[in-house]
């Protein structure tokens, strides 16, 4: 089967089988890795590696801690304004679709946000996003927040802002999936359960100098500074997804790393993209510049036959592609874990349900 979820998502098979093979007895303990001690020696050596295989995938400099969390995308909704917004500091939000959104209003509960809508629609769909360079940022902001890849709508920008202000980017379904130039941003920040691992554990790249001052009225497991201090085990991590997150770090180095994800990525989405493109029975209305490599929404002409398209599509081993509940139609999530041959079969169903139906 091709698991299409857009989270949980499915994980590399690689990845999958030898967890299974050290589901009992991980290396020689004699018990799973989940029954071991976050402080022992082995944990420990596990998650530092860990970190250091993400740090030479990202190229992530020595003045950014890699922070290991609870909490997931929703989690660091909040994390970010009680970390980041200093007294009296408001903060720029970008709302370029559904988790930006989301974003916002969290945000709104602990600081004064100004939030700037850049969605371009059309009836049914978001279509394209104003431009980076014509975002109006203020200069005094404690920072602007972003999601360069939405989830829900399908639609990706690449290029950041110009400005003096720290970037806060929500890349929770497009980490590890294209190189980024993480010097370019002040905090980075991700759940796992797309291109990292299983949900529970959280990503957090944060710029040493915006740790928040010392015994700051923060929520303790929300807090970068104590999670930096503690190397991310203040309080007991998630020790299974961190130990499943290290190996899927490890097979991407296997990939040949983020560059050769990237052109695979790349292949992956036009493979979709141009097959929904010149059919008149599928439409997908996302300006090309915007289209999301990791997220394809896409519509039936006659939306009556969706049901029957999710059913016939699950019987052929393809799951998960119904579209999120604000957006219809179907979505089709093709993170790194997802090979070219699940991309191909998918468009052999289509091709063949439209010869079919249409
Ligand atoms: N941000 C983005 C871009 C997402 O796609 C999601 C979930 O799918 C979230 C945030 C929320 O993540 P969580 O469910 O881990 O809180």
């Amino acid at each position: 089967t091709y698991n299409f979820c857009a989270g949980p998502a499915m994980l590399p098979v690689d990845v999958m089988q030898q967890a299974q093979q050290e589901f009992i007895n991980w290396h020689g303990q004699g018990c799973s890795v989940m029954e071991v001690s976050h402080r022992s020696k082995p944990f420990i050596k596990l998650a530092a590696e860990a970190e250091q295989d993400l740090r030479d995938l990202l190229a992530i400099p020595a003045n950014y801690k890699v922070l290991f969390m609870h909490g997931g995308g929703r989690g660091q909704f909040s994390a970010v304004p009680l970390n980041l917004m200093q007294a009296g500091k408001s903060a720029d939000y970008i709302i370029s679709g559904a988790w930006s959104l989301a974003a916002v209003e969290e945000a709104q509960k602990f600081g004064q946000v100004n939030a700037q809508d850049i969605r371009i629609r059309t009836a049914e769909q978001l279509r394209g996003l104003v431009n980076t360079s014509n975002w109006q940022l203020n200069e005094n902001a404690a920072y602007v927040h972003c999601c360069p890849n939405e989830t829900v709508d399908g639609l990706e920008f690449t290029d950041l802002p110009v400005t003096s202000v720290p970037i806060v980017a929500d890349l929770s379904s497009t980490i590890l999936s294209r190189p980024i130039d993480v010097s370019r941003y002040g905090v980075i920040y991700a759940g796992a359960q797309k291109n990292i691992g299983p949900s529970g554990l959280t990503l957090a790249i944060v710029r040493e100098d915006l740790l928040p001052a010392k015994n700051a009225a923060i929520p303790a497991v929300l807090d970068y500074r104590l999670a930096a201090e503690n190397d991310s085990m203040f309080n007991t991590p998630p020790t299974y997804a961190w130990y499943l997150a290290g190996l899927v770090f490890k097979w991407l180095k296997q990939q040949g790393g983020i560059a050769a994800m990237a052109e695979r990525n790349q292949l992956k989405a036009n493979t979709l993209y141009q097959y929904i493109d010149q059919s008149g029975f599928y439409r997908n209305d996302v300006d090309p510049t915007y289209r999301s490599w990791m997220n394809v929404p896409f519509f039936l002409a006659d939306e009556k036959l969706n049901d029957l398209f999710v059913s016939q599509a699950e019987q052929h081993g393809l799951l998960a592609l119904k579209g999120h509940r604000i957006v219809g139609g179907m979505r089709a999530s093709i993170y790194n874990a997802m090979p070219l041959e699940g991309v191909q079969t998918l468009v052999s169903f289509m091709r063949e349900f439209e010869r079919v139906n249409g």
